[in-house]
């Protein structure tokens, strides 16, 4: 998969010694020279999908450079390296395909899951993103095209966390598809059946987790997109180093970011009425973690959990509604409803009065201007958190948001928006990105060697998180750092991910159990993969392989 590709920044003394002497131009570049020239090659691009294609190549023949170009240029590539280019590329994954891109596991390879894991080039995995494709971004069943997600989330565990390449596999399930056109398509790469059934599914994953840790023990796996993820993690979690981003990555990033928030608003915790438009893993998982923040500040679970009010397809989540609840909504289903039903977010809104408004929904501008007003008439500073992804899902834009709350909205979305000019004012947008704290679980997790990923290590991530903005980011108004802190932000995420492990006893790596916040982050720093060092051409393998 990989293939031999001297990087002309490597001296005459390295190539000699790699013995890649000749098989580049001979002059010696300089980083900045190759970035420069990459980032002309990627301006020549018109569309975005052009782009996300000349940067996976990139990623597949020039590994080290690829990250320098993403490290050093993140706002204006993570998202086409992540979402919301993503999206399109899962859409048209069968189109433009060019490399595999990760290892690919089919239902009808049961039995021999191990056996072929091994024939994955890299020998020292620590950690999968693995999806089914079943439900990718809001863009539902993409079969096996849903290996963009793991692929993309793997490169930012090493963009923006450290992780080395050859230490991460992006892993794709295929149990059939429920999506049509993919299976009249004659591009569709994947097995070309229906999925298969949740007993199917759920035995075929057990075989996996035992492959993967038979494999590579102790790997970090990272569940993703999966449309019933709440049976594997829970199933899943007390036997294994696992974790659900959708579900727990969510909850941790939108809980950093809730928390200054609430600051801004200045509304006490006890008052605070949230209405979630979306009960799915990403909406419930958020709340889940509010919950938990509300009780440390001296609400009682009962007190806490009742501040949620959730919209779903049917409406408001009532007990009386007459539907037979999924489990993962129960607990925040409503009993206080006097007996009324409420279908629109309108009226829901309208009936709760609510001072947060969050939209993990996947339908673009429900958020609309006559709720929009109502929020900013009920409120001083409405919380208006429209997270679907990718931004044509957006419950509405941040222009939108400021435009019909008079600039009042304290806003943080899911996909990346511009910065608005609103009567002569920069308002600046903070996005809810995922990718604030799952790198940094991720790479905690490996570096302590940690047993299992907990709920406390989840939340610590998340106030780690929260605590790492800046005043000068608070003072424009931002809820999440400048994203061109990630590194550090990782690093101190990472930390807090090891001491709750450690805390739980359930570290591995027993070195560095005594060291102070300082100590342990410079020993987090000295692992961390770094594409711009000299010693990557001495990393065995590395060179040659990638
Ligand atoms: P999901 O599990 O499919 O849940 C979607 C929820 O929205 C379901 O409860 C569904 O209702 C509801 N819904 C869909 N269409 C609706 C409609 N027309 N009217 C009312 N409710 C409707 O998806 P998810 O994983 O929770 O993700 C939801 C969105 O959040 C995605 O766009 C995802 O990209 C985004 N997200 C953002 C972040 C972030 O910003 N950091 C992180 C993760 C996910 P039913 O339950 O009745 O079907
Ligand atoms: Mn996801």
């Amino acid at each position: 998969m990989y293939r031999r590709h001297p990087d002309t920044s490597f001296s005459h003394e390295v190539r000699k010694q790699l013995q890649t002497h000749g098989l580049s131009p001979p002059n010696v570049e300089s980083h900045a020279l190759q970035a420069q020239r990459c980032l002309k090659q990627l301006e020549s691009k018109k569309t975005p999908i052009e782009k996300y294609i000349y940067l996976s190549n990139l990623r597949n023949t020039n590994v080290h450079l690829f990250y320098r170009l993403v490290m050093n240029n993140l706002t204006d590539l993570t998202p086409l390296i992540y979402t919301p280019v993503v999206g399109e590329a899962c859409l048209k994954w069968s189109e433009i395909y060019h490399h595999p891109e990760g290892l690919y596991l089919s239902y009808n390879d049961r039995g021999s899951l191990a056996k072929i894991l091994q024939n994955w080039p890299q020998s020292k995995v620590e950690i999968t993103v693995v999806t089914d494709g079943s439900r990718i971004l809001g863009l539902g069943d993409l079969g096996i095209n849903g290996m963009g997600i793991p692929v993309g989330k793997l490169s930012l565990y090493t963009g923006c966390a450290g992780i080395r390449p050859e230490a991460t596999l992006p892993l794709t399930i295929d149990l059939g598809t429920n999506n049509e056109a993919l299976l009249n398509d004659p591009f569709y790469m994947g097995s070309r059946m229906k999925r298969v059934s949740v007993e199917e599914e759920s035995k075929f994953m057990d075989e996996l987790m035992v492959a993967l840790n038979k494999t590579w023990p102790g790997i970090v796996v990272q569940f993703e997109d999966f449309k019933n993820p709440w049976s594997s993690l829970e199933k899943y979690q007390p036997k294994y180093c696992c974790f659900n981003d959708d579900i727990q990555g969510t909850g941790a990033v939108i809980l950093g970011g809730i928390i200054n928030a609430l600051k801004v608003t200045g509304v006490p915790v006890k008052d605070q009425r949230a209405v979630f438009m979306g009960a799915g893993s990403a909406g419930t998982g958020v709340a889940q973690q509010i919950v938990q923040f509300f009780r440390k500040e001296g609400l009682t679970e009962d007190e806490a959990r009742r501040c949620f009010w959730f919209v779903d397809t049917k409406g408001l989540i009532t007990n009386d509604r007459g539907d037979n609840l999924a489990e993962h909504k129960k607990y925040f289903s409503r009993e206080d409803n006097e007996g009324k039903q409420f279908k629109t977010l309108a009226e829901v809104v309208e009936y709760v009065k609510p001072t947060i408004l969050m939209g993990m929904s996947t339908i673009r501008g429900i958020f609309d201007e006559n709720i929009l007003k109502q929020m900013s008439k009920m409120n001083e500073r409405p919380v208006i958190f429209p997270l679907s992804n990718p931004s044509s899902q957006s419950e509405c834009t941040f222009e939108e948001a400021i435009n019909f709350t008079d600039g009042r909205a304290v806003f943080a979305s899911g996909s990346p928006f511009q910065n608005y000019i609103y009567k002569g004012k920069e308002y600046i947008p903070s996005q809810g990105n995922n990718m604030y704290v799952f790198p940094g679980i991720g790479l905690g997790s490996i570096l302590c060697k940690s047993i299992h990923v907990t709920d406390e290590m989840i939340y610590e991530a998340a106030i780690a998180l929260n605590k790492a903005i800046n005043q000068d980011e608070l003072d424009k108004g931002m809820l999440y750092p400048d994203i061109t802190r990630i590194r550090d932000v990782s690093v101190t995420v990472a930390r807090q991910v090891i001491r709750q492990s450690q805390k739980q006893k359930l570290d591995r790596e027993k070195s560095i159990r005594g060291m102070s916040d300082a100590q342990l982050d410079a020993w987090i720093k000295e692992r961390m993969y770094d594409p711009t060092s000299t010693k990557i051409h001495d990393a065995q393998g590395s060179a040659s392989k990638l």
